[in-house]
């Protein structure tokens, strides 16, 4: 495919930042652009009333102070993870992208024509971006030396117009196929490109110069990389597993990267203190103990139970510099009391209890994916495990189907992975968690945010199934994996 050659590959830019990921708008959806190999942005400007430039698109800020809009929480609407991400100065925003050597595109839509000066002073270096034709043939005149785009609605009668700015106008367009436009040529930037078989197909049709993307095409980068971000070390209780043994077969099996996540599973009633100082431990360990591996070390955290603390698991979470934080539910409140899925003996009860137990784990998991603040939501069907496997009682996802699909599209809309967990596989339960069938409904319902976890509680596990499950994405169109690292996502080639 033509894009694959590195020669053709056009420029790719991230709509508002990776919008589909992050709050539109906002330093860490610049950040995640960064991080995912983006070579560009189109961010949205607004200038408050006392003259700052900020980026914003669906509150107009126009009439407001800056401090005002300052105060503007832009991440906890949408996801509880990035709340405290706030309405970001236009001048802030540009040290970051000016930093990383990201191209900046401003959309001056939202900005009044008396206030365009205050913008041009603040982005120094950027490229400006026009919906109206009239409004950019001004600033074209009165800024002779800036770049400019167009990405209004298109005619001939328009593009004549806007022509005369010759190599200083690109032109943005969702509509390619429009026979006037400059295809083939430096000039043409494809706008809305949200699927791989678009990326394919505008790259073949019109080669244009860029690409924009809400976050769902991704740049290329790190071909080959392999990576497993979950497993268990000699800090979980259930595993005896030394990091220079991790490090060591993790390396042999070829992986680049490993993020150990022990256990931090919260208990209602738990002592916060003895929890704090145990994980500060841990995360000191193996920070140390990984400091001359030669694979990249992360240290994360699987954060069982959360949803019976939140206010604790917050607390848990923002105490560490955690890579990242795995949401599971291992034991729900059965009854009155915490009883987990590993010790509950499923053979003693009926099926009706059973099948109670299994909705109160799918109420947790749907908690913890629509509001735990967490990266990854693992092992979505661990229940099934110890149903199937253990007391081979041959419940079928599917009776749960419409809580699974809940739980899904609460992952997909904050933007959080799902985890395919080899855990269990070449075992009783012979499965991926979750199954293949759920994988593929998860893409069905336009997810498309895979990691990788072992979950090894012992070296050999470490990594196992991984070119199964690389494989299998393939096959369904899936072109990348996840990590996190400072809890910022990563994408590799897959
Ligand atoms: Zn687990
Ligand atoms: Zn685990």
């Amino acid at each position: 495919m033509e894009h694959e050659n590195p020669a053709r590959r056009p420029a790719m830019y991230a709509l508002r930042g990776v919008s589909r990921e992050c709050p539109e708008n906002t330093l860490v959806s610049i950040r995640t652009a960064i991080c995912q190999g983006y070579d560009g942005v189109l961010l949205d400007v607004q200038v408050t009333a006392d003259g700052v430039p900020v980026l914003c698109r669906n509150i107009d800020v126009s009439a407001m102070s800056y401090a005002e809009v300052s105060r503007i929480d832009a991440g906890e609407a949408f996801a509880h993870k990035y709340r405290g991400e706030m309405i970001p100065k236009l001048s802030d925003a540009l040290e970051l992208c000016n930093s990383a050597g990201l191209r900046v595109w401003l959309n001056m839509e939202l900005v009044s024509r008396d206030r365009e000066r205050d913008v041009f002073l603040a982005g120094e270096g950027c490229s400006y971006c026009f919906r109206d034709a009239q409004q950019l043939m001004g600033t074209a005149s009165a800024m002779p030396e800036v770049q400019l785009a167009y990405c209004g609605k298109m005619d001939d009668v328009v593009l004549r117009q806007i022509s005369s700015l010759g190599d200083r106008l690109t032109i943005w367009t969702d509509q390619p196929q429009l026979s006037f436009l400059p295809v083939g040529q430096t000039r043409l930037v494809v706008m809305g490109v949200d699927s791989y078989d678009r990326l394919d197909e505008v790259c073949s049709r019109y080669a244009p110069a860029a690409v924009c993307t809400s976050g769902v095409v991704k740049p290329d980068v790190r071909r080959g990389f392999r990576a497993d971000v979950h497993m268990h070390s000699e800090y979980s209780q259930d595993s005896t597993c030394p990091i220079s043994e991790i490090c060591a077969v993790a390396r042999d099996r070829d992986f680049d990267l490993v993020c150990i996540t022990d256990h931090c599973d919260i208990r209602p009633g738990h002592d916060a203190v003895s929890l704090l100082a145990y994980r500060k431990q841990t995360v000191a360990g193996i920070r140390e103990k990984a400091k001359n591996a030669d694979l990249q070390v992360l240290v994360g955290v699987e954060l069982g139970g959360g949803f019976l603390e939140p206010a604790l698991a917050d607390r848990m979470v923002a105490a560490e510099d955690y890579d990242s934080v795995i949401g599971s539910v291992h034991g729900i409140m059965f009854r009155g009391v915490r009883q987990s899925t590993a010790n509950c003996d499923f053979g003693q009860m009926d099926m009706q209890t059973t099948l109670a137990y299994f909705d109160g784990y799918l109420d947790a998991m749907l908690y913890v994916a629509e509001k735990l603040d967490v990266d990854i939501l693992a092992h979505l069907t661990y229940m099934l495990r110890y149903l199937n496997g253990k007391y081979k009682l041959d419940v079928d996802w599917r009776i749960r189907e419409d809580r699974i699909r809940q739980i899904l599209s609460a992952i997909i809309q904050r933007g959080i992975p799902l985890e395919i967990n080899t855990s269990c596989r070449g075992g009783v339960y012979d499965e991926w968690l979750p199954a293949k069938e759920i994988v593929d409904l998860y893409l069905e319902m336009g997810g498309y945010l895979f990691t990788f976890g072992s979950d090894a509680h012992v070296s050999k596990r470490i990594g196992s199934y991984y070119d199964e499950v690389a494989d299998y994405l393939r096959s369904k169109g899936v072109r990348y994996m996840i990590y996190f690292q400072k809890r910022l996502a990563h994408q590799y080639s897959i």
